[in-house]
C-alpha cells in the first residue's frame, strides 16, 4: 500500500477549505494515517521545492507558502501517489478538470490551494520530510476489507 504526502497550502487554509480537503479524501476511500498543522519556513521550502529554486517565480512561491501555517497528512491507501494526484488536478487551477480539488477551487498556478507527492519515491521522502515516524498511524488497517478486494490489497 502506496503513502503519499499533501499539504493543505495557505491559499486552502486561509479559504477555509480544510475540512472540505479532508473530506474528499476520506470519502474516497484514503486513510489518513498521519496529520498536522506547522509553520513551515525558509529552509524546508528550499529542499521540499529544490526543482525550483531557481525559477523568477520562487521568491513569491516562499512568501504564498509561509503566509500562514500548513496542514500536513501522510494518505495511504493502494496506488494512492496517483489517485490523489487526479484528484489534485494540474497545477494551474484555471488548467485543472472540474471535479478536481485545485479546478474546483482555484484560479491561479501559485494559490493551487495543496500541494501533492508526484511519485512513490517522493511519497516517501516528502513524508520522511514532514513527518517523524511516530507521527504516523496504521490505526484503520482493519478498514480494509471494506475498501478492497481481497486481491486489491
Ligand atoms: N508554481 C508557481 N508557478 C509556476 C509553477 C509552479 O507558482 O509556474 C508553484 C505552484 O504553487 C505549484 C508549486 O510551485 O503547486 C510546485 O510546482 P510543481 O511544478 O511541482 O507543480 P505541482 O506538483 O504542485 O502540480
Ligand atoms: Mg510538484
Amino acid at each position: 500500500m502506496e503513502q503519499t504526502l499533501v499539504l493543505i497550502k495557505p491559499s486552502g487554509i486561509i479559504r477555509c477549505l480544510a475540512g472540505d480537503i479532508i473530506s474528499r479524501f476520506q470519502h474516497k476511500g484514503l486513510i489518513i494515517a498521519g496529520l498536522k498543522m506547522m509553520q513551515l519556513d525558509e529552509s524546508v521550502l528550499r529542499e521540499h521545492y529544490a526543482h525550483l529554486v531557481d525559477r523568477p517565480f520562487f521568491p513569491s512561491l516562499l512568501d504564498s507558502m509561509m503566509r500562514t501555517p500548513v496542514i500536513a497528512m501522510c494518505i495511504k491507501g493502494v496506488d494512492a501517489v496517483q489517485v490523489v494526484r487526479d484528484m489534485t488536478g494540474a497545477t494551474n487551477g484555471r488548467k485543472a478538470a472540474p471535479g478536481t480539488i485545485r479546478g474546483d477551487y482555484s484560479m491561479s498556478g501559485q494559490e493551487n490551494i495543496i500541494h501533492a507527492s508526484d511519485s512513490v519515491e517522493n511519497g516517501l521522502i516528502e513524508i520522511r520530510r514532514f513527518f517523524k515516524p511516530e507521527e504516523i498511524f496504521d490505526y484503520q488497517d482493519n478498514t480494509f476489507r471494506y475498501l478492497y478486494a481481497p486481491d486489491e490489497k
